[in-house]
């Protein structure tokens, strides 16, 4: 599941994780994020949001280190909460780049998105991160980088992409369309 931040991805998710754990489904959500800053941690790094901002080398040595711990696990559903890219300062860096897809081998993408001004909102809201500079503008470009890169990663994997817009109040309806839509 990929999504721009303050869209509304870990909400949506700990909502359907909640509906498929009532189900008895074996379920166990991945954050890629905290996966990789754990990684970058045993390597020395301190704040997470500073993972971004370190040279993309960098950062896609520990996202393939991530990716292999994912592969570690062996439950019913796996959902990997991600971004389909990284704004880094050279530049948009995908999030699931073939030799990552290579390793995860995903059967299905879900892209989330909403209305920038919601998106917007949701992130100023959001004071427990160190967020990058937000204009409405900045979040209209990032939903078309998304939407672009998520296109890729289907190409490569042949898995089907799912767009869903997650409305203000609506994470329920939501989360209920994606399991459905996926056949979970
Ligand atoms: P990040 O990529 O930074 O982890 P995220 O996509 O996981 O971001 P969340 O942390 O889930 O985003 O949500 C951001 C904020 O938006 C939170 O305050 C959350 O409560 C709120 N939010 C999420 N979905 C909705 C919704 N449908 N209606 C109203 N508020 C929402
Ligand atoms: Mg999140």
């Amino acid at each position: 599941m990929v999504g721009i931040p303050g869209v509304g991805k870990t909400t949506l998710l700990s909502k359907m994780v909640e509906i498929l754990k009532n189900h008895e489904r074996n379920v166990y959500m991945i954050s890629y994020g905290t996966l990789m800053f754990e990684v970058a941690q045993e390597n020395g790094l301190t704040d997470r949001d500073q993972l971004r901002k370190l040279p993309v080398s960098k950062q896609q040595h520990f996202q393939k280190i991530a990716a292999e711990k994912i592969t570690g696990h062996d439950e019913e559903i796996i959902i990997i909460d991600t971004h389909a890219f990284i704004n880094s300062p050279e530049g948009y860096y995908p999030g699931l780049p073939e030799y990552v897809l290579k390793i995860i081998k995903p059967t299905n993408f879900v892209s989330v998105s909403a209305q920038p001004e919601e998106i917007y909102n949701r992130r100023m809201k959001d004071d427990t991160r160190n967020r990058d500079k937000i204009t409405l503008a900045n979040i209209k470009k990032e939903l078309n980088v998304q939407s672009g890169m998520i296109s890729a990663c289907a190409v490569i994997t042949g898995a089907p992409v799912r767009h869903v817009l997650n409305h203000e109040g609506k994470v329920d309806e939501a989360a209920a369309k994606i399991i459905s839509a996926i056949g979970l």
